[in-house]
């Protein structure tokens, strides 16, 4: 959805207050394509600082389908956004803060809310998804769950430790 700021930019201390739905149905990024299975609106607030300075706060809340990083199962991530941001349209383009995307959101007059979102859910984004804490992942053999059931393969990542009993059974045979 696309709010228009011509009005709260009219007048200093004027303030805007809305909940805007939230309109994806799938993240994308860099990261790939994720499923969003629930949302709550985006809940906004943007006031008129001074001359051209908005401060933008907002809130929302956002499930998306992330794989485990181990097995690869989709899980239900909550992601929370509450951001504040203080942005000064009168700053040129690329004259703004090392936040390059800072401004990406506002074009004009008008503010993109998906794009603002889409900004914060990256940045939200977390560094690890696990179905549980002791999930055992995938055989890299066959790829067998092996939180599903076990598989006959040989295991290829051998453990040091593990070679060193082996060679002492060897041993004893041989004697
Ligand atoms: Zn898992
Ligand atoms: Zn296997």
């Amino acid at each position: 959805m696309i709010l228009n700021l011509s009005d709260v930019l009219s007048e200093q201390h004027k303030t805007i207050e809305k909940d805007i739905p939230i309109e994806m149905e799938v993240f994308q990024s860099e990261l790939g394509e994720f499923r969003i299975l629930d949302k709550e609106p985006l809940a906004i607030r943007v006031e008129h600082v001074k001359g051209r300075e908005l401060l933008i706060t907002g809130k929302a809340k956002i499930t998306v389908e992330i794989p485990c990083d181990r097995c690869l199962e989709p899980v239900e991530t909550e992601l929370v956004l509450d951001f504040t941001k203080d942005v000064d349209l009168s700053v040129p383009d690329g004259e703004q803060s090392e936040d390059l995307d800072e401004t990406n959101y506002i074009d004009g007059y008008t503010l993109d809310a998906e794009q603002l979102i889409r900004n914060e859910v990256l940045i939200g984004w977390p560094t690890k998804i696990l179905c549980s804490e002791d999930c055992k992942g995938i055989c890299n053999v066959c790829g067998q769950n092996l939180n599903q059931g076990t598989c006959d393969c040989e295991d290829t990542s051998l453990d040091p430790r593990m070679s060193v009993i082996r060679d002492v059974f060897k041993n004893f045979k041989e004697v």
